[in-house]
């Protein structure tokens, strides 16, 4: 059954009607839910009724561990049927950006992913995924801190095989009744689940996409992501070239650099020669360790070699993503149960 944290602004509405109360209360229905700014008490007795007789997710908080520096804190949150997910909360001057999970693992096995290991165990539902974000949230509330303004769905799963509650929880976090996070300060990374693109494109908001590439050719991508084998390379960037020309927005590109693999002069070309033209931004990810994994990151120099190759013949912005939380193990590919 469907909790309160599950339904968008619309689907509350629908929920109320059906029940027989009037759906003149869903506003601050939803604002009790999804800001914290309405106290039950105020909310008229018959509603008061109903409210009690449904649910709010709130995940119990299994453990939290800190990295060095402090910037980063990661959190394992279990839910009513005792799953649990990792989400991490990544702090930089002034600012807190979450990542959070789509799934209880992952059904698409990339080789140098710690949670593609674990396969997937089960979708997490749209509540599930705006809870993370509210208790992100408290924890920032707590420690008088801004809340959240960015979001990376860059946690456990791929969110593009979860569509439905995906889209549903980013549609009750960017609501002006709920947290009121903008769009484009939200961030879907994808394998590059071609179907689940082309869908995102014909949405109403525009959130900003990042591809998951790591290969230039088919058969080297599909040796690191097995999945290539039903998406290959050349309707992955077809789907992204036409995200840019039906949403306005240029699309990311990651490239975890793996020492040996494909952050040679030649990976470096051959990139360029595939994304030359198109409306894009690569972001290098230096490889994170995962315990299954023999791989290592290439050293700065390399990564920097790299960059400029692509950046000059493709003539498109690179960078180097941060690398935060590695010591424990919340940095990208690392979160596993
Ligand atoms: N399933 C989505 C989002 C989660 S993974 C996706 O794959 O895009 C977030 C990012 O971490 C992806 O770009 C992924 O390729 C990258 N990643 C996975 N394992 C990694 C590792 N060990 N080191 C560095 N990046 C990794
Ligand atoms: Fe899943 Fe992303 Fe990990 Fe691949 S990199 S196994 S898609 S979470």
């Amino acid at each position: 059954m469907k909790t309160l944290s599950d339904l968008t602004f619309t689907q509350l509405q629908e929920k109320l009607g059906e029940d027989g109360v009037s759906p003149a209360n869903a506003s601050l229905i939803f604002r009790m839910v999804n800001q914290g700014s309405v106290e039950i008490a105020e909310l008229g007795k018959n509603i008061q009724r109903w409210v009690s007789e449904q649910e709010v997710l709130k995940p119990e908080v299994v453990r939290e561990v800190a990295s060095a520096d402090g910037y980063t804190r990661k959190f394992v949150l279990r839910f009513t049927d005792g799953r649990e997910i990792e989400t991490v909360l990544m702090g930089y001057e002034g600012r807190h950006t979450a990542c959070i999970s789509s799934q209880v693992g992952c059904a698409m096995g990339c080789v140098f992913c710690a949670t593609g290991k674990m396969g997937l165990l089960r979708h997490l539902t749209a509540g599930e995924i705006v809870a993370q974000v509210h208790f992100l949230n408290e924890i920032l509330a707590k420690d008088e801190k801004a809340p959240i303004r960015n979001i990376v769905m860059m946690g456990m799963g791929e969110p593009l095989h979860n569509f439905v509650p995906l889209t549903d929880a980013l549609e009750i976090l960017t609501d002006p009744r709920g947290p009121g996070l903008s769009p484009a300060r939200i961030s879907i990374s994808t394998v590059g689940h071609v179907p689940g693109i082309r869908k995102l494109a014909k949405l109403e908001q525009n959130y900003s996409l990042s591809i998951s590439l790591h290969g230039a050719s088919d058969e080297e991508r599909g040796a690191l992501i097995p999945i290539n084998r039903r998406w290959p390379i050349s309707e992955l960037l077809g789907a992204c070239r036409d995200y840019t020309s039906e949403t306005g927005r240029k699309v990311f590109i990651a490239w975890t650099l793996i020492e040996g693999a494909n952050d040679s002069d030649d990976h470096a070309h051959r990139l360029a020669k595939i994304l030359k033209g198109m409306e894009v931004h690569v972001n290098l990810i230096p490889l994170n360790p995962t315990e299954d994994f023999d791989g290592r990151p290439p050293s700065e120099e390399r990564t920097l070699a790299f960059l400029e190759i692509v950046r000059d013949e493709a003539e498109v912005p690179v960078t180097i993503r941060q690398r935060r939380g590695i010591d424990v193990g919340a940095g990208c590919g690392q979160l596993v149960i």
